[in-house]
């Protein structure tokens, strides 16, 4: 069997079982078969597999098809401008996340050096995103799962900023250590009702602990939100992503809590999803 045909039979297999990008995936599972990229498998369709390759390929299929998301099977996820290392323990960055470090980036133009506290650091990918982009900005990265640390070090190894990037196994209640210029970040919001309705791919996959905001979807912001107050500088940014339907509530609480709102940001799909806010 050629490449060209396992990939055909096992985008066949993904479709009928509903995956939508059969046939992106399959090539994607395919490069990570054989440990080459996707230009690799379009200009070498008719390279033969042995019997090993093939059977990594059809279980990698298999495990997309009952709705393993490609990123968790490839350990990779493209976000902003790096590769990230991912795992079932972290949330697959999305999209509508880069909205943070696109405003984070805007709000911090003509600063030189500042020190950024990632609440709920994850993969990592907001943080190390915005350290690659401004090589005199120091981060600190706090997470309640260890593994999520772990990955997160992974990841600034790889971009490079490791240096200056400090982690800590904390729960946002508990950590109060320094004083920050800039706060992010992308805390669990939806409800726990809620959640049973989210597509397959990200409710039997995806952390519940990264997912879960509580009976009204908010507990989580608004922990994020009263410590962000005590650990931001005067002046200082402060850069949340949040749930669709949640704007108008998350602005009263960070009112109530001192912060000016500078702007609210639409996703693509024109939902409700930034915050950008000062400390006053
Ligand atoms: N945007 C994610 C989703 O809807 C949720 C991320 C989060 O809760 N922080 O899948």
């Amino acid at each position: 069997m050629n490449i060209y045909l396992a990939i055909n039979e096992g985008s066949k297999v993904l479709r009928n079982r509903c995956i939508s990008n059969s046939q992106l995936d399959a090539e994607i599972l395919m490069a990570k078969t054989i440990n080459k990229n996707k230009k690799y498998i379009l200009l070498n369709y008719n390279n033969p597999l042995n019997k090993n390759q093939l059977k990594n390929f059809y279980e990698l299929i298999e495990q997309r098809s009952l709705g393993n998301p490609v990123a968790y099977l490839v350990n990779k996820k493209y976000f902003w401008n790096s590769e990230f290392f991912v795992t079932g323990d972290t949330l697959i960055p999305r999209p509508d996340t880069e909205l943070v470090v696109e405003n984070a980036l805007k709000f911090t133009k003509h600063r030189n050096k500042l020190d950024i506290l990632d609440i709920g650091i994850g993969s990592g990918c907001i943080l190390l995103s915005i350290l690659k982009e401004r090589k005199n900005f120091f981060g600190t990265g706090i997470d309640i799962s260890k593994k999520c640390l772990n990955i997160s070090k992974k990841n600034a190894n790889n971009l490079k900023v490791s240096s200056r990037l400090k982690l800590y196994k904390s729960d946002v209640d508990k950590f109060n250590l320094g004083k920050y210029d800039l706060i992010i970040s992308n805390p669990p919001y939806i409800k726990t009702c809620k959640l049973k309705y989210l597509e397959r791919d990200v409710v039997d996959f995806e952390p519940r602990m990264a997912l879960d905001g509580g009976l009204d979807g908010l507990s989580e912001i608004r922990k994020v939100i009263k410590k962000s107050s005590e650990l931001i500088k005067k002046n200082g940014k402060f850069i949340l992503e949040i749930g669709f339907d949640q704007k108008n509530k998350v602005i009263n609480l960070l009112k109530s809590e001192g912060f000016y709102i500078n702007k609210t940001q639409k996703d693509l799909a024109y939902n409700d999803r930034c915050i950008v806010s000062t400390k006053i």
